[in-house]
């Protein structure tokens, strides 16, 4: 991939829950280390823990990751890096539109940048800052799951409160709260709205 200039690029890993973005988000990096790249990944602090955390799947497979303030900055990024080639983002929606300018500086620096996270609330509207990451983005992979209704292709993230459709009003970010997710088509995605 991208072998006419030794400069940066930023790729994006998009889709619904459930659509496998994490497994290939940790597949590239592995096929990076097995090149002996040096590579670091870094994710939201959503709960004010910071440091250490891990990106991981359902299947429990994982790699080391910095947990970061999800305001980022070019600043709090660029002081946890030691010379690594390849830099990785993951649950990018939880990052404020900081990181649009993060991952353009990254590439400018020369760096493979890999960004992972949902494109969509769980109203169906762009979740940023994924839709700006998208627009800038030398390489972009959209994924999607399988409606756990119909059966057809999803790529809607279904928010549901004791197993009722979410309201449309609730707030996109929920940390901690009382909930569950299915990844639904658009014809079986539904909001509450009285
Ligand atoms: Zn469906």
């Amino acid at each position: 991939m991208h072998a006419i200039t030794n400069s940066g690029w930023i790729e994006v890993i998009t889709g619904s829950m459930f659509s496998g973005k994490t497994e290939e988000l940790l597949r590239r990096l592995r096929r990076a280390e097995i090149a002996g790249q040096e590579v670091a990944v870094f994710s939201p602090a959503l709960d004010d823990r910071y440091g250490e955390d891990h990106v991981g799947t359902h299947d429990g497979r994982r790699w080391e990751a910095v947990a970061v303030d999800p305001e980022i900055e070019y600043g709090t990024v660029a002081a946890e890096l030691n010379g690594e080639e390849v830099v990785a983002f993951d649950e990018a929606n939880f990052f404020s539109t900081g990181l649009v300018d993060v991952c353009e500086r990254l590439a400018a620096d020369g760096r493979r940048v890999i960004v992972s996270g949902i494109d969509q609330t769980f109203r169906g509207e762009p979740f940023e800052p994924l839709p700006q990451l998208i627009a800038v983005a030398e390489y972009v992979e959209k994924y999607r799951a399988i409606c756990a209704v119909c059966g057809e292709p999803a790529t809607r993230n279904q928010r549901l409160i004791d197993g009722e459709p979410a309201h449309v009003d609730d707030p996109t970010i929920l940390v901690g709260a009382e909930e569950s997710y299915e990844a639904r088509c658009r014809h079986c995605h539904t909001l509450r709205t009285d």
